[in-house]
């Protein structure tokens, strides 16, 4: 079984090693499962079909991170750099 970063904020806010924000947009996520095909280590799909942040995230790197987000294809995961400065969406 795949282990949540943060089981009481499935879908984040996560604040990542790097100091990076990650979350996913619960209500925009169709469960297309294209940023777990970008980043295997980062996401799965809960029983409701929405992306979940998976502790392994912290194993990818920021880039291939901001990659996967940029492949949702309804925009659904935010990142922010350690500022707080959006990263994406801009
Ligand atoms: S790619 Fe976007 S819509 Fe698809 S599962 Fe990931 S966050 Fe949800």
């Amino acid at each position: 079984m795949d282990k949540i970063k943060d089981e009481k904020n499935p879908s984040g806010p996560i604040t990542l090693k790097s100091g990076y924000k990650i979350w996913v947009d619960r209500d925009l996520c169709i469960g297309a499962a294209t940023c777990i095909a970008v980043s295997p280590k980062a996401y799965v799909l809960d029983k409701e079909a929405k992306a979940v942040i998976l502790d392994t995230i912290d194993e990818d790197t920021i880039e291939n991170i901001i990659e996967s987000a940029k492949a949702c294809p309804v925009v659904a995961i935010i990142i922010e750099d350690e500022k707080g400065n959006r990263v994406f969406p801009k």
